[in-house]
């Protein structure tokens, strides 16, 4: 039996989450059984009773807001044990197209892949500024060399995952979940594809995007750390470089003047260049090293996340499988 769950984090959703659960499928052909699940992540107005209303099978709540990344993988986490085979991500806003889930996990059904994220039409919605299109392009662009994969719209939140992917997803960024599975799928090995789906109009302004210069700040800071956690070498290799190579350059002109290989020059004492070109060398020195060592660590975490899949595995050999 083939068993999908659709699940939805919900924080104080109670205006739009009635409409978003009527156009939830109850049945879909390639599967046996529908059931929904929302994440109250804290939501201090009815939210839960509407989902109740709306016969929502699984209900998992937080007594305070944790935010969107914790809501999403506690329902990955609630659905694994509910014995869901695939799992559906959508937002309360109604804002994916419901319509489209079928279509969503098509690949999964037909074993093409393990992760499916909804590509939006970013370019068609209205109400999304300049700025927040091109944040999410950079953001995509950036997820897309880092996970070497060819997801066209990594910030959706509209995803199809399969049991097995589902196992072996962690997420460390406390703000989002989006960009981070995607570059994991990327590196474990996970098969992870993308399909066109359709968006609906917008209902609320987004609970993620409070302001556009905070949304820029956190953007780039979560694309950084996420070079930093999974491509260290990289990226100390890279950010080495440029101390290390402006003290090279330096040191060869003290080398030059030192030498008078471009004829006499006026006699003043080089040391201050000299000493400055060599804190630069021994800056991007150490920026390399940390680098290795952050390499190292990475290792760790692989070996950790080994362990950990087997005892989430041993932990779900519930009677569903
Ligand atoms: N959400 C959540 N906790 C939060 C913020 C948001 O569970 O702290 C939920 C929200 O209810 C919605 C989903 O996460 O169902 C995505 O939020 P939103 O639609 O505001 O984000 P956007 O679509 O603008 O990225
Ligand atoms: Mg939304």
């Amino acid at each position: 039996m083939k068993k999908l769950i659709i699940q939805i984090p919900c924080y104080n959703e109670e205006a739009t989450l009635g409409l978003t659960l009527s156009k939830l499928p109850r049945q879909i052909p390639g599967v046996d059984k529908v059931e929904w699940l929302i994440i109250n992540d804290g939501s201090i107005d009815k939210t839960v009773e509407v989902a109740k209303a709306c016969k929502v099978d699984h209900i998992v709540n937080f007594e305070h807001n944790q935010g969107l990344a914790k809501a999403f993988m506690a329902g990955i986490e609630a659905c694994l044990k509910a014995g869901a085979d695939i799992i559906v991500n959508t937002d309360a806003d109604n804002q994916y197209n419901a319509a489209d889930i079928p279509k969503l996990i098509q690949p999964i059904l037909d074993g093409d892949a393990e992760i499916v994220v909804g590509a939006r039409p970013i370019e068609e919605i209205e109400h999304f500024s300049p700025v927040k299109k091109m944040l999410q392009k950079l953001g995509s662009w950036v997820v897309r060399i880092a996970s070497k994969t060819k997801i066209p719209d990594a910030p959706s939140g509209f995803r199809a995952i399969s049991r097995n992917a589902a196992l072996r997803l962690n997420v460390f960024n406390e703000y989002t979940y989006t960009l981070e599975t995607i570059i994991q799928a990327g590196q474990k090995g996970i098969r992870i594809t993308s399909v066109p789906i359709r968006t609906n109009n917008y209902l609320r302004p987004s609970r993620l995007v409070k302001s556009i210069p905070t949304y820029i700040q956190r953007s780039i800071l979560t694309i950084i750390r996420i070079f930093m956690t999974y491509q260290p070498l990289q990226f100390f290799t890279i950010l080495g470089s440029v101390p290390f190579t402006v003290g090279f350059l330096l040191c060869l002109r003290w080398i030059i003047l030192y030498l008078g290989i471009l004829g006499d020059s006026p006699d003043k004492p080089r040391t201050p260049s000299l000493i400055f070109a060599a804190i630069l060398i021994i800056i991007g020195f150490q920026l390399w090293m940390f680098g290795l060592i952050a390499d190292l660590m990475s290792v760790n975490r692989k070996l950790l996340e080994d362990i950990q899949l087997r005892i989430r595995k041993s932990d779900l050999n519930s009677p569903h499988k």
